[in-house]
């Protein structure tokens, strides 16, 4: 179902590029509100701005869109630093909005001074009204009048704390009767007592996002400023205010689709929703649609990497099928994962021809195509552990696993025999006795065909271990369309095994190794949890889609 990979703002660049635009220059940033962790959309603006950048010999910023210091933190700018890099992108240059709040004042002065922006009382509700609709001009405030010298005083007065929140806003001096409503006199400052991150209490006034954004970029000498489709008809503003201001040079603004992704959601405020109402262990939590949520669960940033270049860049917004995400981690994890055995809900199988404390130890290949793995040692012995329901005593016709009478091969071992079924007072089966074929070691058995290929571990040998179960957080494709997205939450969305068993070689497994546990699905340590003695591991995706079957 992969949709045609294309980029059009590859060839914008390229083109630009043939036309000597920008000396030659291609300057991009990635400029996140460190008001909450990244997530899989972010993914798609970082891997855009980055790959662009280095593909031709350009730089790549990032920077922090700060200033909105009532929902930034700190904490929310690390975890970005940290995702951006774990993605595998080096950024040219760090910065910050607030940066440059001095600068930003004094473009703001110098706009007052041409008689382009002035001091409005009016209330944030009487601006909405004023602004107007699509259908009817909008209407000057009284103040839109005011002389620039007053403009100058109450400006400073603003930043000097002489006025109450919300008591006054610096406007830009645009169109009332612009079609476009962002050219209809936007606020451009507002005043807000509330202590910043970076600026700690410096500043009481705050520029808005449209008047930062443009001179940011233009700060910086961004050449192609990428955001998403919903700031097209803000692109006028972005413009306005760079040519108003004379600026040395003018970034241009390319919209592209952001990402939308089936059953699940993309948005900060819903995604810090789900954590503070506890409906998920954290922004990290492995049913996160957030880089660290993909992350602790085992998902390699090649294979996001790789998603968001098979999905393509366009400007005609669409859904992609989480399922094809699935199948870019598949694809990722199928090459590159480590085998292993791992026997999720055990089920003890004595070998009654064996001899009593007798062991012995196979090395079997890290991955089947891939001899450069290397192998490891597995070690077989007189208990051996199965899955529960790779045996069966009534099965079906087509049931290749252990049956009653029937053969089965072992995964690197021998081929097994059920000879006896014992069960519990409540007729459950507890154990298996079954018999051995020495001739079977890495052969085929003589006169008769086994179909059947399970895995196992030594019970003498095996570790503990804890195994979660992860699946899709919502069970709704579109949680979104719902009066309340959480409505759309699957209830089924973690299921934890504690009494499962790991074959011995993982023992020091690090949640940066990945993992297939033969036939059972993509595995990795979990970066919270798991410890030497105390393993967690957490599971990646299935072997093949079972959703929606
Ligand atoms: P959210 O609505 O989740 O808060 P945002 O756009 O407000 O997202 P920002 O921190 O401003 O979050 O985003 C940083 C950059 O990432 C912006 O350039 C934005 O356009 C881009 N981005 C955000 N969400 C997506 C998405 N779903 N697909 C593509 N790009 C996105
Ligand atoms: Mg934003
Ligand atoms: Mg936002």
């Amino acid at each position: 179902d992969s949709p045609v990979s294309s980029n059009f703002i590859r060839h914008i660049i390229a083109e630009d590029l043939a036309a000597a635009k920008n000396n030659g220059r291609v300057a991009t940033r990635f400029p996140p509100e460190p008001n909450g962790y990244l997530h899989i959309g972010h993914a798609k603006s970082i891997c855009l701005n980055f790959t662009l950048a280095a593909e031709n010999n350009g730089t790549c910023n990032l920077r922090f869109d700060d200033t909105n210091p009532e929902k930034e933190s700190v904490e929310y700018m690390e975890s970005i630093e940290r995702d951006v890099a774990w993605l595998g992108f080096q950024w040219a240059g760090k910065y910050h909005a607030s940066d440059y709040f001095e600068t930003l004042y004094d473009y703001a002065v110098q706009l007052i001074m041409q008689g382009q922006a002035y001091v409005d009382s009016s209330t944030p509700e009487q601006m909405r009204l004023d602004r107007g609709t699509l259908t009817e001009p909008g209407k000057p405030s009284p103040d839109r009048d005011r002389p620039i010298e007053e403009n100058l005083d109450l400006f400073q007065r603003m930043r000097a704390g002489e006025f109450a929140d919300g008591q006054y806003v610096l406007r830009a001096k645009i169109d009332m009767a612009s079609p476009n409503i962002n050219m209809r006199d936007p606020a451009i400052y507002r005043i807000r007592r509330a202590h910043h991150h970076r600026t700690g209490d410096a500043w009481c006034i705050y520029p808005m996002y449209d008047y930062t954004h443009c001179l940011s970029d233009m700060l910086e000498g961004i050449t192609h400023s990428i955001c998403t489709l919903e700031f097209e008809d803000h692109r006028p503003l972005y413009d306005w205010v760079l040519d108003e201001l004379k600026t040395p040079c003018h970034p241009q603004q390319i919209e592209f689709a952001r990402l939308q992704l089936e059953y699940t959601i993309v948005s900060k405020r819903k995604l810090l929703q789900l954590v503070t109402e506890k409906h998920v262990t954290g922004w990290d939590d492995p049913r996160m649609p957030t880089i660290s949520g993909l992350r602790r669960a085992g998902v390699p940033p090649e294979a996001i990497r790789d998603f968001c270049e098979r999905i393509g860049v366009t400007k005609k917004n669409s859904w992609i099928e989480m399922s094809f995400l699935e199948t870019c981690i598949r694809d990722n994890l199928n090459d590159n994962a480590l085998r292993a055995m791992a026997v999720l809900r055990p089920l003890p199988v004595v070998i009654t021809n064996w001899e009593d404390g007798k062991s012995e130890t196979y090395q079997i290949a890290n991955h089947p195509q891939k001899p450069e793995m290397g192998s490891r040692e597995v070690a077989f012995g007189k208990v051996i552990l199965i899955e529960q329901d790779d045996f069966m005593e009534n099965p079906p016709k087509d049931f290749k696993r252990l049956v009653p009478g029937g053969e089965v091969r072992l995964r690197g071992s021998y081929v097994i025999k059920c000879e006896e079924v014992i069960k519990d007072a409540a007729g459950n089966v507890v154990e298996l006795r079954c018999s051995y074929d020495p001739a079977t070691l890495g052969k085929n058995p003589e006169g008769r065909k086994v179909k059947g290929v399970i895995h196992w571990v030594s019970e003498q040998h095996a570790l503990p271990a804890e195994i979660r179960l992860y699946d899709r957080l919502f069970s709704h494709p579109n949680p979104d369309t719902l009066d309340n997205f959480l409505d759309g939450i699957n209830p089924d969305s973690l299921e934890v095994l504690t009494d499962a068993r790991v074959e011995a070689s993982l023992a020091n497994a690090t949640p940066d190794t990945r993992y297939q546990f033969e036939r059972t699905g993509y595995f990795c340590a979990d970066s919270v949890d798991s410890k030497p003695g105390k393993l967690v591991f957490n599971r990646t995706v299935t072997l093949r889609d079972s959703w929606g079957k």
